[in-house]
C-alpha cells in the first residue's frame, strides 16, 4: 500500500481562491484585519509580517500594530472600530502577563484566533466559536482529504490551549473517540499505536516514530520545529510514511493551510459587519 501524502498546500491554494472571491463581494473598503505584536520579538515580527502577506494576496487589509505592555485601550479602541474585522495577538510576547491581558479584552466577536477564554469556552461546549488557527487546519485537512472522524479512535498527542486542547474539542464535535496524551501519559506508544488518526501537536522533533504508529493510521502533525538546519516535524516523516495510510509532510502540510484558517475567520467576520452594515443602511431607507 503506498501512502497518501496530504498536501497543505494545495488546500491553501484552494482556500486562497475561495477567499479572495468573497473579499471582492465585501466592495471597495472590506474591514481589515488588526495584528497586534510585542516590538521585541523577532518571531512576532515574522509571523506578523507573514500574516500581513497573506491577507494581502486574498484582497485583505491589514495592520500590524506594536503595543506596550498594559496597552489594553489599544485593544479597546480596535474593538470598537468597525472598520476592524479581526484581531490577532502575535505570539509570542516579552511580557505573557501583557499578552493575557490583551487576549482577554479582544471582543470575542472579532477574535478571530480563537484566543479569548469566551470563544474557548463556546468551543469546549460545542458551541459556535473562533477557534485557534492550527486546530481549525487540522480540521480543514481532514474535510479537504474526506478523513472519516465519526465513531473513529483519535489520538491527539499534546494539551496546549492552542493546538492540543483545541483540536480534541473540534474532533469530538465531529463524533471521534478522542484521547488525549500528554507529557504525563504513562505509555504514549500504546495509545498512538492504536489511534485510527493520530494528531501531533507535541513540540518535540521526530517523537513518534515508526513502533509507534498502527497500520494504516492518518498521521497529521501540526509540529514546526528547527532540527539539524531545517524544519522537521513531530513525527519522524521517513520512518512512519512506510506504515502510515495518509500523513501531512512537514514543511508543507499543516503549516500552510494555518494562516489561511484566521483568514478565514476574519472574513466571515468582515462578513458579518457587511451585512449588519447593509440591514442598518435598510432599515434607515
Ligand atoms: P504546541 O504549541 O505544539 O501545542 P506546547 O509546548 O504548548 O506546544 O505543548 C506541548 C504539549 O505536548 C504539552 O501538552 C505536552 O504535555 C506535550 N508533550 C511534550 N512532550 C511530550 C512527550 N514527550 N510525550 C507526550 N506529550 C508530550
Amino acid at each position: 500500500m503506498t501512502v497518501r501524502l496530504l498536501d497543505g498546500r494545495e488546500v491553501a491554494a484552494h482556500l486562497r481562491r475561495d477567499l479572495t472571491t468573497r473579499v471582492e463581494r465585501l466592495g471597495d473598503a472590506p474591514p481589515r484585519l488588526a495584528i497586534v505584536r510585542d516590538g521585541s520579538s523577532e518571531a512576532a515580527t515574522m509571523y506578523a509580517a507573514s500574516l500581513e502577506r497573506a491577507a494581502g494576496r486574498i484582497g485583505l487589509r491589514s495592520e500590524s500594530i506594536v503595543a506596550d505592555a498594559g496597552h489594553t485601550e489599544l485593544v479597546a479602541r480596535l474593538n470598537a472600530d468597525p472598520s476592524v474585522a479581526g484581531i490577532v495577538v502575535a505570539w509570542p510576547f516579552a511580557d505573557a502577563d501583557a499578552d493575557r491581558a490583551l487576549v482577554e479584552h479582544i471582543d470575542p466577536a472579532k477574535d478571530v484566533d480563537g484566543a479569548t477564554p469566551t470563544n474557548a469556552g463556546r468551543l469546549a461546549r460545542g458551541e459556535p466559536a473562533f477557534v485557534p488557527a492550527t486546530a481549525l487546519s487540522v480540521i480543514a485537512m481532514i474535510e479537504a482529504f474526506g478523513i472519516e472522524v465519526a465513531g473513529q479512535r483519535v489520538v491527539v498527542v499534546g494539551r496546549s490551549a492552542v493546538v492540543g486542547r483545541p483540536v480534541a474539542n473540534l474532533l469530538l464535535a465531529r463524533d471521534a473517540t478522542v484521547v488525549i496524551c500528554h507529557r504525563a501519559t504513562r505509555d504514549l506508544a500504546a495509545e498512538t499505536r492504536r489511534a485510527e488518526v493520530l494528531v501531533v501537536a507535541a513540540g518535540v522533533p521526530r517523537l513518534i516514530g515508526a513502533e509507534m504508529v498502527g497500520r494504516g493510521a492518518v498521521v497529521i502533525d501540526c509540529g514546526i520545529n528547527a532540527a539539524e538546519g531545517r524544519v522537521v516535524g513531530d513525527v519522524d516523516f521517513d520512518a512512519v510514511a512506510p506504515i502510515a495510510g495518509a500523513i501531512t509532510p512537514v514543511p508543507g502540510g499543516i503549516g500552510p493551510v494555518t494562516p489561511m484558517m484566521v483568514l478565514r475567520q476574519t472574513v466571515e467576520s468582515a462578513e458579518r459587519i457587511h451585512s449588519a452594515a447593509a440591514a442598518n443602511a435598510g432599515s434607515v431607507a
